[in-house]
């Protein structure tokens, strides 16, 4: 598969699929630049080989042309944070983007507006998906987070385009999956927590294959604590899985994986902040509390499994750490990781609520990569081919 530094832009005309999917206050200002700052790498790349790039990305869910969702609300931000003044033209498709892109001369850069203005795009029409890729010479993908999605601009429109290519954020999200799923270092550990088995038993039956350790923590972990024989009290628990639980255990022995599950929890009868608590054995929780946190004890087997890793995956916090009464458990797992990777180990935080926890608590500049997709990192997890990638095959 091609990536962006497989080709030479000079004198071509890159259509990017970008993420600025960015959140607006009610100015229409952008409050979180990260995702424009992710595309810089991509962006750069074209310029200085003396291309120029027509940039296209959604905004929000609009139900057809809605100022509200305009993208040209983020032009100026767009510019600040490249460095180039960007170019709008009020549509995706047409006469008028086709003039804007024909026009567009070396080391410019076109922003068009927003993809879902039109219901073609999320439908994928094959119509629509063609004109974009024929403003250009170059396809090229860079948004990881709708890489899942067989939109038009994501997907469809590569099979139109002359040449194809991954951008680099792409790139380094496939790149980083690939070192911890098929890497030769060992141990590889995978730390699987969050609210519900049942989101997470093909991300979990994916792995098995390729990891050592396996810790389960989170409100998951209870569903394997019942289904073992252990009072769970009032804890989250889905009953129907827990012949799943048992199965996911037998298949991790039988594959020689070491699984990890929590022993005490902090518990409270109350789903609050400031509600008492108190640790507890995490086979014996009495009627009427649940286990909210992961316990001292887990804590500390969690982080010696941690700490002797040398490729670490992480998916799921491991207690409600929206509430800081309860984010112990997840803030001990950040900082063990924080330790093994600066002690040389590879470690990947995605999909979903982790990256929220590891953002909160900042540990994002202390782990060796914090995925940006979070429906399309755990689809990646599970072993599932995102068609976006497919497309650029
Ligand atoms: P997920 O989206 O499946 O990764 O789940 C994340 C959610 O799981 C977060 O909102 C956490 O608050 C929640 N969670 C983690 N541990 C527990 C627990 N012990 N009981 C209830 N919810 C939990």
């Amino acid at each position: 598969m091609k990536s962006i530094d497989d080709i030479n832009f000079k004198g071509k005309k890159a259509i990017v699929r970008v993420d600025f999917n960015v959140p607006l206050n009610k100015d229409f200002e952008v409050t979180d630049r990260s995702r424009i700052e992710g595309a810089k790498p991509t962006i750069y790349k074209i310029l200085e080989d003396g291309g120029s790039a027509i940039l296209m990305s959604h905004l929000g869910r609009p139900k057809g042309f809605d100022d509200t969702f305009s993208l040209n609300h983020i032009v100026s931000t767009v510019s600040e944070v490249i460095g180039v003044r960007v170019k709008f033209v009020n549509n995706c498709i047409g006469e008028e983007v086709r003039e804007a892109a024909k026009n567009l001369q070396d080391g410019e850069l076109l922003l068009l507006e927003n993809l879902r203005f039109h219901p073609e795009e999320k439908a994928g029409d094959e119509d629509f998906a063609k004109q974009l890729a024929d403003l250009a010479d170059v396809y090229v993908n860079d948004a990881f987070g709708t890489a899942h999605r067989a939109h038009a601009s994501t997907t469809i429109a590569a099979k139109f385009a002359k040449e194809k290519a991954m951008g680099y954020l792409l790139k380094k999200e496939i790149d980083s999956l690939d070192k911890v799923l098929n890497s030769t270092d060992k141990p590889v550990t995978a730390i699987i927590g969050g609210a519900k088995v049942s989101s997470k038993i093909t991300v979990i039956e994916n792995v098995l294959d390729r990891i050592d350790h396996l810790i389960i923590g989170g409100g998951m972990a209870f569903t394997f604590i019942k289904a073992q024989g252990g009072q769970i009290g009032d804890s989250l628990v889905e009953e129907d899985k827990q012949d799943v639980a048992l199965q996911i255990l037998a298949a991790a022995k039988a594959k020689n994986v070491e699984v990890h599950l929590p022993v005490d929890s902090k518990v409270t009868q109350k789903f609050e902040n400031d509600a008492e608590t108190k640790f507890s054995p995490i086979h014996e929780i009495e009627d009427g509390w649940m286990g909210l946190d992961a316990g001292p004890k887990s804590q500390q087997i969690f982080a010696d499994v941690i700490n002797q890793s040398k490729i670490i995956l992480w998916n799921g916090p491991l207690g409600v750490f929206e509430m800081s009464n309860f984010a112990e458990g997840t803030i001990a797992a950040g900082n063990a990781i924080a330790d093994a990777t600066a002690n040389g180990a590879f470690s990947l935080v995605g999909g979903g609520d982790s990256v929220a926890a590891v953002k909160q608590y900042g540990f994002q500049d202390k782990v060796s990569y914090v995925s940006t997709g979070g429906g399309a990192m755990l689809e990646m997890l599970e072993g599932k081919t995102l068609p976006g990638v497919a497309a650029l095959d």
